[in-house]
């Protein structure tokens, strides 16, 4: 058990779990404008949202990851239930969609089957900064359809959001084809015998890779590993003619659409079900360690999880690692929920003429809290420069007496008597039409 896993005691004040966070409404803004941008962009290109459960039959994930990848030998939250079933709360999505798949006879649809999902994984990583064990991941899956335009497309995809979010130029496209199953098991006995007698050398957990995974070696991050790896064979100069012309193409469509790469002869991805094309956006500074997102095909997927032999390609992006860059970038996204009024009262007969002007107000689409505690007008004004709001009405005895309200401009500090009936146009008109907040349930409805 490592240093900062020891058992912590539980008591009072509680604190999340290690490696857990709450996103708190300050964060909240970024992870909608994020959603509203993903949802965008699948619209417009016909992929259509799943969401599978937080967790599955162990299996789902062992057989489909592999059970030698890092995400399942030490990094899966396994548990029994009350009748003894091993489930595993996700720490990936394509595993579960393929799953969902092959369940909900998705091949009967027009192929291939465009889906996305912007959902929480759960993975027992060492915590750091961007690695946490509950994180956000959207992801986009195109099933059933083996050209490499797709592949294209998906980049571009994944970039396009990028670039939305303001944080594109960052990153860089990483780019590698790992070749068919059959081809990658003859590379993979190359590897091994490349390796054998330099064991010594290596870190304990390739001396484990080797035997069970030997392409892991090619991306361990420990020095020793690493000199090794860049002396190894090249992959490429094993692979099958099938997926060098595979990747070959793509290579063409992406120089078509115009979107940059580096060739990375050593990313092979940590997950067994890849083949052919595979991909990482690497930070340009930090490398693989501040990955943004990444993804491949998995042409063999769906038959090793029991469907008909159909091919796939994939990509998942880190929410909370987007969040950090635009953060780094310094890039503000919209606050949907700042205040536009605070009413202030005072005495009662102001209290019970608040309620419906609130509520009128709310109705209208401006955004309204009312101070309907006991407390002078002096600390109620306070409140509302604390709460950031524009504007404050503020309804006295007075203002009862004369059917009216004072609105009161915050930032400049002045203020006029307005008709109550007159109180929200009023509002609307110094707030703006297009600012308000306004929906209507049924239109939400029938859309
Ligand atoms: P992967 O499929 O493991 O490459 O994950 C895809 C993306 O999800 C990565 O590029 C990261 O941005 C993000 N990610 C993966 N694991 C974590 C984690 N433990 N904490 C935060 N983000 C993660």
């Amino acid at each position: 058990m490592a240093d900062d896993d020891k058992v912590e005691r539980v008591v009072p004040p509680y604190q999340t779990p290690k490696g857990v966070h709450d996103i708190l409404p300050e964060d909240q803004d970024f992870y909608t404008y994020i959603k509203k941008v993903v949802r965008h962009r699948a619209r417009q290109a016909g992929f259509r949202r799943i969401s599978t459960p937080i967790f599955e039959y162990t299996e789902v994930f062992r057989r489909s990851i592999g059970d030698t990848s890092d995400i399942v030998t030490k990094e899966m939250y396994t548990f029994q239930d009350l009748k003894g079933r091993s489930l595993t709360l996700k720490p990936e999505s394509t595993a579960g969609v393929v799953r969902s798949y092959i369940q909900n006879n998705m091949n009967q649809l027009p192929q291939p089957v465009l889906l996305y999902y912007i959902e929480p994984h759960f993975r027992y990583d060492r915590p750091q900064k961007g690695r946490y064990r509950q994180f956000w991941q959207f992801g986009f899956e195109i099933i059933g359809e083996t050209d490499p335009a797709l592949d294209a497309q998906l980049i571009q995809m994944a970039f396009k959001i990028y670039q939305d979010l303001g944080i594109d130029a960052l990153f860089s496209l990483q780019l590698n084809t790992i070749g068919t199953a059959e081809a990658r098991k003859k590379y993979m006995q190359i590897l091994q015998d490349y390796y054998a007698g330099k064991e010594r050398s290596l870190c304990e957990d390739c001396k484990y890779r080797l035997e069970k995974n030997p392409m892991r070696l090619l991306d361990c991050k420990v020095e020793d590993c690493k000199i090794l790896a860049s002396l190894a064979p090249k992959m490429t100069d094993y692979l099958d003619k099938e997926s060098l012309e595979h990747y070959a193409e793509l290579k063409g469509y992406l120089d078509e659409i115009g979107i940059e790469y580096t060739e990375n002869p050593k990313l092979v991805r940590g997950l067994d079900y890849y083949t052919k094309t595979v991909f990482e956006f690497w930070d340009k500074t930090e490398g693989a360690q501040n990955a943004i997102g990444g993804g491949g095909r998995y042409d063999g997927l769906v038959e090793l999880m029991g469907g008909q032999p159909t091919a796939a390609v994939g990509f998942a992006a880190g929410i909370e690692r987007i969040i950090a860059n635009m953060k780094r970038e310094k890039i503000r996204v919209p606050k949907k929920d700042e205040l536009h009024v605070f009413v202030a009262q005072l005495g009662n007969e102001a209290k019970k003429k608040c309620l419906g002007l609130i509520e009128e107000l709310r109705e209208n689409g401006i955004k309204t809290m009312g101070a309907l505690g006991k407390g002078a007008i002096n600390i109620q004004l306070k409140l509302a420069d604390k709460f950031k709001a524009p504007y404050a009405v503020l309804i006295g005895i007075t203002e009862v007496r004369e059917g009216t309200a004072l609105i009161r401009d915050m930032k400049r500090g002045v203020q006029e008597s307005v008709k109550m009936t007159k109180v929200t146009d009023r509002l609307v008109e110094l707030i703006g039409e297009e600012n308000l907040d306004k929906y209507d349930p049924g239109e939400l409805l029938y859309s």
